[in-house]
């Protein structure tokens, strides 16, 4: 590499770390009423479990930088907001823990907040459990009172938190952090990953509907998440190495079918979803089962989830029956049986 295009790199980094990763708007449900919602990712020093190697399919702290200053972080935050126009919910993202003082400073969590209050919108922000307390959802209370605090359970399990996500924390951690915003009210959306990498595509639907089952009684919300696959992770490589493939849109349909009356509201609006890094079927019938589930996580109503008639589910049920019966593993059937 040059050195003009070296300094070109250094001279766009030091840019960015007062620019936000990504700011849009979007339509969010909010006691079954359509209203706009304002979504800003900020850039920050990084998730605290990234550091002790990470979950095995995220890829979110590319856009990290450990020298990342809280006045950085608010200028991103500040510009963002000043871009958006006016919203009636604000989701707050970074890689990691918004309740994480590390990540995110004081400062920033009281601008974030302040700005929230002032303006009456309702603030959606995510945190892992470890980092929820007693002392600290009473202070989050007290700054702003219209917050739903979301966790990435991702999965019910021990064994498939442990082994197959390296998640870092237990089911047990989870129970707990729920459990205090139960005692106070406060509203939690509890994020569901669909298939984890090393389950069959059977064992992904049954632990995504067993963790919704069991998030159940403590969410205002479950978020069924479709691994899509990201850069730099172990499902990535694995993915490549043709032992991984992203859910098929047949399973984020029984998903969502199966636990569309649970209780919580249920959003299944998969990321990335047709194409090969995102949950995909046959490519003919992807688009109108992905328009149904959109339909759906925004409606609540049922009957917008579309259920195609289409050949490739009798592959999706071979596989279905093959995984784990005859092969012993996960590979990716649908591409063999392609190329065959
Ligand atoms: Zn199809």
């Amino acid at each position: 590499m040059t050195d003009a295009g070296a300094g070109g790199k250094d001279r766009r980094r030091r840019k960015d770390k007062d620019a936000a990763v990504a700011v849009w708007r979007e339509k969010e449900n909010i006691d079954g009423k359509q209203v706009d919602a304002g979504v800003i990712i900020l850039r920050t020093s990084g998730c605290s479990h990234f550091h002790k190697g990470g979950c095995s399919m995220c890829g979110y702290n590319i856009e990290s930088d450990r020298s990342i200053s809280a006045d950085d972080i608010v200028k991103q935050f500040d510009v963002a907001l000043s871009g958006l126009g006016g919203v009636a919910m604000l989701k707050v993202y970074t890689s990691g823990s918004f309740l994480d003082g590390r990540e995110v400073p004081a400062g920033v969590a009281e601008r974030v907040l302040g700005e929230c209050a002032d303006k009456g919108m309702r603030l959606l922000v995510e945190s892992r459990p470890e980092y929820i307390t007693a002392d600290g959802l009473d202070a989050l209370l007290a700054a702003h009172e219209d917050i739903e605090l979301a966790i990435g359970l991702e999965s019910a399990n021990d064994k498939v938190l442990r082994h197959s996500i390296n998640k870092g924390f237990t089911v047990g951690d989870y129970d707990r952090a729920a459990t205090l915003m139960k005692e106070r009210g406060m509203d939690l959306r509890t994020y569901v990953l669909l298939k984890p990498p090393f389950l069959t595509e059977r064992e992904a639907v049954e632990d995504a509907v067993a963790t919704a089952e069991h998030a159940a009684p403590f969410s205002h919300a479950i978020s069924v998440n479709a691994v899509n696959i990201q850069k730099g992770t172990l499902v990535e490589r694995l993915w490549k190495d043709w032992s991984y493939r992203p859910p098929w849109l047949w399973s984020a349909l029984e998903v969502a079918r199966r636990c569309a009356g649970l209780g919580p509201k249920l959003l299944c609006d998969p990321v990335g979803g047709g194409t090969v890094r995102g949950a995909h079927n046959c490519g003919g019938c992807d688009q109108v089962i992905l328009d149904g589930l959109k339909a759906f996580t925004a409606s609540q109503d049922l009957s917008r989830l579309a259920r195609p008639e289409c050949e490739c589910e009798g592959m999706y049920r071979a596989v279905l029956g093959l995984e784990g019966a005859v092969v012993g593993g996960t590979p990716d059937l649908q591409r063999f049986f392609r190329r065959a």
